[in-house]
């Protein structure tokens, strides 16, 4: 695999004291090659190895301490740009609009499954979404985007086999009537690139206000999902990307292709065939998880040199007693800040499916920490200590204090609470070494 290689590579030049020109060429030669084997688009290779030379030769490198360390450095963060440095989210409409998204790509690729899963997330985020099946050439198609739509407790709107625009528009029409507030639109693909397919889709973008037109591309088809992309950009023009099936890649090539050439973000990656498994894509985890030196080892270094360990030990302690009051929350929201907020550490956290790590994420958005930071200030010391205190017109007075809406006070203490039962579940996560944590 393309992470063993480089690797491979990068372990011999660890161990050299000092890197010359000649040995940052040999080792991108490596590079180059473990990515062309991972079914990287050739050009994006040559474009990469050039940038990442540049940077390598006639910089600190040559006279760094750990030359080693520096080339993997650069090509990590240059493989973090070519995959995109932000994460990127679904664009959701202002001012009352209703959030469209037109869910496109080839038979197969996953874009009903994927229509549900991303259904779930909406709904995370507290809003009311409305699947809609467009494809109607297959009639287990609809059945198969009812079932699911089941599942997620969630409605499908269907008019059976009716022309794609009509169902389109009569959904918004009772979307609209009915209080929806985020609509996804399962289109029909084909096998292959297909203009009646292209102007299906056309009809739809150019008749209802699609805010985002995602394409759903099979990370096993390496190169092919590429092209695909490429084709569908330029044809239909696409906002954003999901990328399923990456629990069955082993090289990786078209996550990092995607980006680089149609210079639209991959915004989920399916990692599975369960509607939980969906999660938003992290292009610095994957050009991680692509060189093979995991976040965990990373977080396992920062958090070893920040985090006081006695006053973890004490803080995972109270986590187990149920203790766990505002005050540990502030200094454990401290604590979290050095080691880049909380998701990311649970997301390394083995026993940790998708849905709790969802719900988590919910629960701690890194954005929201501030407000919560607010909000605790905001109570008395005696309050901090009990929970149990906050009557409403505790809350009242919190909330003014904050600045914030009392809804925002009640959801973080709900989501306080909710945090705490999960926490009580967990492994013992701030005591334990190394031992019981898995490479992504
Ligand atoms: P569509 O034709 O584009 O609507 O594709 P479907 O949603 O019907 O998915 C095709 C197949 O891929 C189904 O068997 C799905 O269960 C499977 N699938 C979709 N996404 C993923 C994923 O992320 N991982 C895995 N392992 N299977 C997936
Ligand atoms: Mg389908």
């Amino acid at each position: 695999s393309l992470s063993e290689k480089l690797q491979g590579v990068f372990k011999n030049l660890r161990s050299k004291g000092r890197l010359s020109e000649a040995d940052v060429k040999a080792a991108l030669k490596e590079v180059k090659m473990a990515l062309l084997e991972a079914d990287v688009n050739f050009k994006v290779v040559k474009q990469f190895t050039n940038t990442v030379t540049e940077r390598a030769i006639g910089s600190d490198v040559m006279n760094g301490l750990n030359p080693g360390q520096m080339v993997i450095k650069i090509v990590n963060e240059e493989l973090v740009n070519l995959m995109g440095s932000e994460v990127t989210d679904i664009t959701y409409g202002t001012g009352g609009a209703i959030t469209t998204i037109m869910m496109v790509g080839l038979q197969g690729a996953g874009k009903t499954t994927t229509t549900a899963k991303l259904a779930g997330k909406v709904k995370q985020r507290g809003k009311k979404p409305l699947l809609v099946a467009c494809d109607i050439y297959r009639p287990a198609a609809i059945e198969q985007l009812q079932v699911n739509g089941k599942k997620q407790d969630v409605e499908v709107f269907s008019l059976g086999q009716e022309k794609p625009l009509k169902i389109a528009k009569e959904a918004m029409d009772y979307a609209k009537k009915n209080g929806f507030d985020v609509v996804i639109f399962d289109t029909a693909g084909r096998l292959h690139i297909d203009e009646d397919m292209m102007n299906e889709l056309e009809s739809i973008k150019s008749n209802i206000d699609i805010l985002n037109t995602i394409l759903v591309v099979d990370a096993m088809t390496g190169q092919d999902a590429v092209n695909v992309s490429q084709t569908f950009d330029e044809k239909i023009g696409i906002d954003g990307v999901i990328i399923t099936k990456l629990d069955g890649d082993t090289r990786g090539g078209a996550a990092l292709s995607i980006k680089a050439v149609t210079g639209k973000p991959i915004l989920y990656a399916g990692m599975g065939e369960k509607l939980s498994d969906l999660e938003q894509f992290h292009p610095d985890r994957m050009a991680s998880r692509i060189l093979g030196m995991g976040d965990v080892l990373s977080l396992i270094e920062k958090a070893e040199a920040e985090i006081d360990k006695d006053a973890a030990i004490a803080l995972s302690k109270k986590v187990k007693k149920a203790s766990f009051d505002f005050n540990d929350y502030l200094t454990s929201m401290a604590q979290m800040k050095k080691l880049g907020g909380l998701t990311s550490i649970l997301g390394m956290m083995p026993g940790i499916n998708s849905s709790q790590m969802a719900q988590l994420e919910n629960a701690v958005d890194d954005k929201k920490l501030a407000h919560i930071e607010a909000i605790i200030l905001s109570m008395t010391p005696a309050e901090r200590e009990n929970p149990k205190l906050l009557n409403p017109s505790r809350k009242h007075r919190i909330a003014a204090g904050a600045g914030l809406d009392i809804a925002e006070v009640n959801r973080f203490i709900k989501q306080f609470e909710q945090s705490k039962k999960m926490m009580k579940q967990m492994p013992n996560m701030m005591g334990k070494g190394r031992r019981g944590m898995r490479f992504p």
